[in-house]
């Protein structure tokens, strides 16, 4: 029988198989949420553009407080006031307009009073008070953003706010879903006895998603050889990214191994030293070098071993850092190891004064999918005798 790969030799081999990224595509900014940016941003403009009021009130000259001033004109945000700040003037003005030559400081309006006809009183403020200053949030030339970078909200608002309309992102690659069982039946139809509903497509449906790809496809196959082989060979010709759940251990209805390997596709690993998630199954097909996933059919195996092995084939395939979901918690409980396997223990994290702890979300058995809810990351323990106490620092990969 053949050795028990490690988590880390696993996913180096599976990042091995990964060419670089395929040529970039241009893509508008809104639909670049959750993709990867394929160069780096340099601003080419100051922000703010010009210095601009960070209040609504008066501009005043400087050392103004406490007198009397005639207001001579408006500046508002778009439409600049035309005329300057002189001593004894006062320009009327709104957030985000530019100030005026002259301006000393910006008094807020709730620390001023009317004062007769145009005329204004002034609470004294300091000099340069509620001006935001051309440049101050970035400068021209400064690097934004590295290319890898996966692009969320603010990112998306940041490229705009410097006048982007359009970046150029790796191809999201598209994922086939396809999920093995004669017990399988959708959510939403009658469970015949012994049947359940498949909870696997949708929720690797989600990873997939939110590891910036797309589903080429969801599809539920018989515990059947030739129906397997079948639906493994059209997904292989569509897909980037081959993924499918259950059928990979050794059982007499199990498909998967046998039907990528008639199917040519060339494996590279089978049974990783981790629990859960043994049976865990990666292979490279044909010319297009399609990655080829056999994942546990138990759901936790399932989104244990996507987290570990599929998410970063799949950030790599984008130029996104596939380290950048790793790093290290001190634990609150200690573990029993397990003598042969590392463990993915499911914790929620939570910051602390000497860095992120990691605490266990309760049973760990890998149909226990509820284990997954209040779970942000799992603890990677290594095998080995006895515990580890807590108060240990262990690996950690972060589920989001
Ligand atoms: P297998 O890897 O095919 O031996 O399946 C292991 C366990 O996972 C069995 O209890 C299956 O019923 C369960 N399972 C397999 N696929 C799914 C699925 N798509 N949704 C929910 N449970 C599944
Ligand atoms: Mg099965």
């Amino acid at each position: 029988m053949q050795d028990l790969i490690s988590i880390d030799q696993a996913r180096r081999r599976v990042l091995a198989a990964v060419g670089g990224p395929p040529a970039a595509q241009r893509v508008g900014l809104t639909a670049a949420l959750d993709r990867v940016l394929a160069h780096a941003v340099t601003s080419a403009v100051e922000v703010p553009p010009f210095d601009s009021s960070a209040m609504d009130g008066f501009a005043v000259p400087a050392e103004a407080g406490d007198t009397e001033l005639r207001i001579t004109g408006e500046a508002r945000a778009g439409a600049p006031a035309g005329v300057p700040v002189e001593p004894g003037t006062a320009v009327r003005i709104s957030t985000g307009a530019v100030i005026p030559r002259g301006t000393g400081a910006v008094v807020p309006v709730e620390r001023s009073a009317e004062a007769g006809p145009g005329c204004v009183r002034v609470d004294a403020v300091p000099a340069g008070a509620n001006i935001r200053r051309r440049g101050e949030s970035l400068r021209r030339g400064e690097q934004v953003m590295a290319p890898g970078t996966m692009l969320g909200p603010a990112a998306i608002g940041v490229l705009a706010g410097i006048g982007y309309a359009e970046v150029d992102c790796a191809p999201r690659p598209r994922v086939a879903l396809l999920a093995t069982g004669d017990e399988l039946v959708e959510p939403g139809s009658v469970l015949a006895p012994g049947q359940i509903w498949s909870s696997n497509p949708p929720a690797l449906a989600g990873q997939v998603l939110r590891a910036g790809a797309e589903v080429e496809r969801i599809a539920t196959v018989a515990d059947d050889a030739a129906a397997t082989r079948a639906a493994l060979g059209e997904a292989l010709g569509a897909a980037d990214v081959v993924c499918v759940t259950g059928g990979v251990s050794i059982g007499a209805h199990d498909h998967v191994k046998d039907a990528f390997a008639q199917l040519g596709v060339r494996q590279d690993f089978w049974r990783v030293a981790l629990q859960p998630g043994k049976p865990t199954w990666f292979g490279v097909a044909g010319d297009r070098r399609t990655l080829a996933f056999g994942l546990p059919g138990n759901p936790v195996s399932a989104m244990v071993t996507f987290h570990l092995f599929v998410r970063p084939a799949l950030r790599a395939l984008q130029g996104a850092d596939p380290a950048a979901t790793r790093s290290t918690a001190v634990l609150d409980e200690s573990i029993d190891r397990n003598e042969g396997r590392e463990q993915a223990v499911r914790c929620s994290l939570r910051r602390a004064g000497d860095g992120l702890h990691a605490a266990p979300t309760g049973p760990q058995g890998s149909h226990v999918l509820t284990s997954m809810l209040l779970a942000d990351g799992l603890a990677l323990i290594p095998s080995g005798r006895g515990k580890v106490a807590a108060g240990e620092r262990v690996a950690v990969e972060h589920l989001d």
